[in-house]
C-alpha cells in the first residue's frame, strides 16, 4: 500500500515537472529539436576548410549570411570558404612530388599516391612554412605512404592538413593528369601518332622556341591607377611572341582593361581558378579563335605578346617593355571573384616548373594566326 502510495506521489512530481518544462519552452521559444553535428555540417559546405585566423579576421559577406526563413527548418549553418592562401612551393618540391605521383600510376605500381597530398602534408608539418622543405623529408612521406600507410592516417595530428589540401588543389589540380597527345616516331617522320600520358599536362605560356626573361616580382610595387602590389608574374620578351594557354578552360574575359591593355581571363573546367594574361599586342592581339565562352585547350595559342595598358583610352600601348603579365586567381566561392577579397597568387615556381613544357606552334601564312603543332586531348573536355 505505501509503495502504491509512493508510486503515485512520484508520477504528480514528474507530471508537474513536465508542465513546467512546457510552459518554459512556452514563454522563452523552444528551439527545433534538430540535432547538428560539426560533421554532418561540414559535409554540406561546398568548400568547408578555412584557417582560423582569416574565419576570425573576414566579417561574413551577404551571401554567407543568408539562412531559410522556413518555418520549423534549422538555419543552415554560414558558408565557409578559405579566404587567404600564400601560395610558396619550391620549384624542387614541386617537380620532386610530380615524379612520385607518375611513377605511383605506373602499371605495375601497388599504391598511388597525390603529390598533392604529399605537398600539403609537408605544409601542415613545417607550419604553412615552405622554405623549411627538406626533400628527405618528402622521402620519408613517400616510403611510410608505399608501406601501406593511409595520408588520412599520417596527417591525423596535423590540423592545418585539410586546409593546405584545398587550397593546393586549387591551385594545382590542373597541372598533372591524364591526356593524349600527338607525336612524332622518329622511324616514320612524316606521320603523326596518337599517345596517352600521365604526367604534366599544363604548359608554359610561352610557345616552344621563344625566349623569356623573369624574376619573382609577385607583390612588388606599382603606382599605374593607385599604388598597389602587383598581383601577377611578368615575362619579359618579344612583341608578337605567341602566347599559349597554360590550362585548359573557358575564356571568361576578354577586351580592354586599363591596368591589362588587351587581356583575356580563362576560367579553368574545374571553375577552381582563372588565368589572366595581359598586355597583349596592339594589332592582333587575340587568336581568332579566342571569343567570350569558347573553349580553349592547355598548349592552344591564344594571343600574342606586347606592350598595352596602363590607359583608359583602348589600344594604347604604354607599358615600357614588352612582357607577358599571366595571373592566377583562387575562386573558392564567386563573391572573390571581384572586390577587394580576391586572391592572387605567385606563379614564379609554377612557371619555372612549366618551362620544360612548351607547346610547339607553326605560323598559318593564310590567317596569320599561329597554331599549335601537335593534337592534344584534355579528357576534363570530355566530362
Ligand atoms: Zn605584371
Amino acid at each position: 500500500m505505501i509503495i502504491i502510495i509512493r508510486f503515485r506521489k512520484l508520477l504528480t512530481i514528474a507530471a508537474i515537472a513536465v508542465c513546467i518544462i512546457i510552459l518554459l519552452n512556452i514563454i522563452f521559444g523552444a528551439k527545433p529539436s534538430v540535432v547538428t553535428s560539426s560533421k554532418a555540417l561540414q559535409t554540406n559546405l561546398t568548400t568547408p576548410i578555412t584557417p582560423l585566423a582569416t574565419t576570425a579576421a573576414t566579417p561574413p559577406t551577404a551571401a554567407t549570411q543568408k539562412t531559410s526563413e522556413s518555418p520549423g527548418s534549422p538555419s543552415p549553418a554560414p558558408q565557409k570558404y578559405i579566404k587567404w592562401v600564400d601560395f610558396r612551393i619550391p620549384q624542387a618540391a614541386m617537380e620532386k612530388a610530380i615524379n612520385v605521383d607518375i611513377k605511383s600510376h605506373a602499371p605495375d605500381s601497388k599504391v598511388q599516391i597525390s603529390w598533392i597530398e604529399v605537398l600539403s602534408y609537408l605544409a601542415a608539418k613545417y607550419y604553412g612554412n615552405m622554405s623549411s622543405y627538406k626533400s628527405k623529408d618528402m622521402d620519408q612521406v613517400v616510403a611510410t605512404l608505399n608501406n601501406g600507410e593511409t595520408i588520412q592516417t599520417l596527417s591525423k595530428g596535423y590540423k592545418l592538413f585539410d586546409y593546405y589540401f584545398e587550397a593546393y588543389s586549387s591551385v594545382l589540380s590542373g597541372l598533372v593528369g591524364e591526356y593524349s597527345t600527338e607525336y612524332v616516331d622518329k622511324a616514320a617522320p612524316n606521320t603523326k601518332l596518337w599517345k596517352k600520358t600521365y604526367g604534366l599536362k599544363a604548359f608554359s605560356p610561352f610557345g616552344s622556341g621563344y625566349y623569356y626573361g623573369h624574376f619573382d616580382d609577385f607583390g612588388t610595387s606599382r603606382s599605374f591607377g593607385y599604388k598597389r602590389k602587383h598581383l601577377g608574374h611578368d615575362m619579359m620578351g618579344s612583341v608578337g611572341t605567341p602566347i599559349v594557354a597554360i590550362e585548359s578552360g573557358t575564356v571568361e574575359a576578354l577586351g580592354w582593361n586599363p591596368y591589362g591593355g588587351w587581356r583575356i581571363g580563362i576560367r579553368t573546367l574545374d571553375n577552381k581558378r582563372s588565368y589572366y594574361y595581359a598586355h597583349l599586342r596592339k594589332t592582333h592581339p587575340y587568336h581568332a579563335n579566342i571569343q567570350i565562352g569558347s573553349t580553349v585547350r592547355a598548349g592552344d595559342v591564344i594571343g600574342y605578346l606586347g606592350m598595352t595598358g596602363y590607359s583608359t583610352k583602348e589600344g594604347s600601348n604604354n607599358v615600357k617593355k614588352p612582357h607577358l603579365h599571366v595571373g592566377m586567381q583562387l575562386v573558392f566561392n564567386e563573391v572573390q571573384k571581384e572586390g577587394i577579397n580576391q586572391i592572387w597568387i605567385d606563379l614564379y615556381d609554377i612557371i619555372n616548373l612549366l618551362q620544360k613544357h612548351r607547346s610547339q606552334v607553326k605560323l598559318d601564312p593564310i590567317t596569320k594566326d599561329f597554331n599549335r603543332v601537335y593534337g592534344f586531348v584534355d579528357p576534363q573536355m570530355l566530362d
